[in-house]
């Protein structure tokens, strides 16, 4: 295990550092003691993020406006800011706009990171956590699911992430068969539902326009921005017939990423690693709604529609995988995730200023 002093000679780059995930993991690395530099576009983000970051740990973040997929800038960051390792959350992220703009999906997500790997092999910085999704798993044919389960995309996002994890372990690989002496190392990061907000309440979710997601649509409606929500099917095979997902709060996500960089610094590298990032508890929609009237003391209106076409009936993890090599487990529990999914939206609702 690292400790605080060795972190800070440790430089990570950030990519997608000022979205919802990245912004929370950049509080926990710093918290960890490592230097950080972020690359964003912020096509899907505010720069007031970073802002916040800094005023939450009091540390300055170096942040370069950039697309990974501009190949010449890649390589200017990289030699004038060298790296250690990138932890690569860039990416473009809707289900619905990646079936109408496929092209654009795999243009930004799969290669923008070509790119960015390239840039990075040529500047020798061989070792990448990638956000990866539960999305990969497609349809589970049975739950809790396991790193081993089939792998299968249900949508072009979900196939850049499929085709990105085949293209860095293909890295990996062909470092083996060259017996390289730096070899790739990549840690393949499944996350299941995040959701939740730094507990300042001063960074969180702020998605565009009306959200896809369930948390940020309650807080919206909570907020008095949307009139109700929508619940997607009654009749699943659940507990209530409402959809079981795995949320996971962000910071205990951010926290695992400390871990994932950490555990990598400290292993052998040529190695890919695979670990699946969720509690190992599903909340239904119903429970999820119960549970933030009953902790936020609002009541959320809501009526049972028709299922969204693509929904799985029930998707949850085994994080065992998890605890046992990186020692990592989620602590935050629904209440917690409500709680500061609320606190968040009540003290911004409209999101980061611009
Ligand atoms: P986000 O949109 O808030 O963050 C992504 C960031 O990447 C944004 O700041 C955006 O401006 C930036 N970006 C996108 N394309 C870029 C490019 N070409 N160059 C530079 N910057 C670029 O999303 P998030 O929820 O924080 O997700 C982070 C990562 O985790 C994404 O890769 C996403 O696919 C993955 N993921 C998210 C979820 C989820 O539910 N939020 C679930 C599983 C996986
Ligand atoms: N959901 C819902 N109403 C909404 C948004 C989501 O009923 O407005 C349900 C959705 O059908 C699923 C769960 O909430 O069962 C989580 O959906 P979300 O889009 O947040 O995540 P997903 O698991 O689909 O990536």
């Amino acid at each position: 295990m690292l400790i605080k002093s060795e972190a800070s000679k440790v430089r990570v780059l950030v990519t997608g550092g000022a979205g919802y995930i990245g912004s929370h993991t950049c509080v926990e690395l710093l918290n960890a003691g490592f230097e950080i530099v972020v690359v964003d576009n912020l096509s899907n983000s505010k720069i007031e993020a970073i802002r916040r970051v800094e005023r939450i740990t009091g540390r300055q973040v170096p942040f370069f406006l950039a697309d990974i997929g501009d190949q010449a800038e890649m390589r200017r960051i990289l030699e004038s800011f060298p790296v250690d390792i990138v932890v690569h959350f860039a990416g473009l992220k809707a289900v619905g706009e990646s079936c109408e703009k496929p092209l654009l999906y795999y243009q930004n997500n799969v290669t923008g990171t070509l790119i960015l790997c390239e840039e990075m092999d040529r500047a020798e910085v061989r070792k990448m956590v990638f956000s990866s999704s539960a999305t990969v798993y497609g349809d589970p044919h049975t739950v809790p699911i396991t790193e081993d389960f089939p792998l299968q995309a249900t949508n072009p996002y979900g196939r850049t992430k499929l085709f990105i994890e085949e293209i860095l372990k293909d890295l990996v690989a062909a470092d083996r068969l060259k017996q390289a002496d730096e070899p790739w190392t990549v840690t393949l990061l499944r996350y299941f539902n995040p959701v939740g907000a730094h507990q300042s309440g001063t960074i969180g979710e702020d998605p565009n326009g009306v959200p896809n997601n369930l948390m940020p649509y309650i807080t919206q409606v909570a907020v008095g921005k949307l009139a109700k929500l929508r619940i997607f099917g009654g009749d699943y095979p659940t507990r209530d017939g409402t959809g079981v997902r795995d949320y996971i709060h962000v910071v205990d996500l951010a926290r695992a990423h400390v871990k994932a960089v950490e555990a990598q610094l400290d292993q052998e590298p040529g190695q890919v690693f695979t670990y699946n990032l969720g509690t190992g508890t599903g909340y239904s929609v119903l429970e999820v709604v119960r549970a933030f009237e009953a902790q936020c003391g609002i009541t959320i209106p809501c009526e049972i529609v028709g299922r969204r076409p693509g929904d799985v009936a029930e998707c949850y993890a085994d994080p065992s995988l998890a605890r046992q090599e990186l020692g990592w487990q989620a602590e935050k529990g629904i209440g917690d995730m409500v709680r500061d999914a609320w606190r968040w939206q009540s003290r911004n609702p409209e999101g980061y200023p611009d």
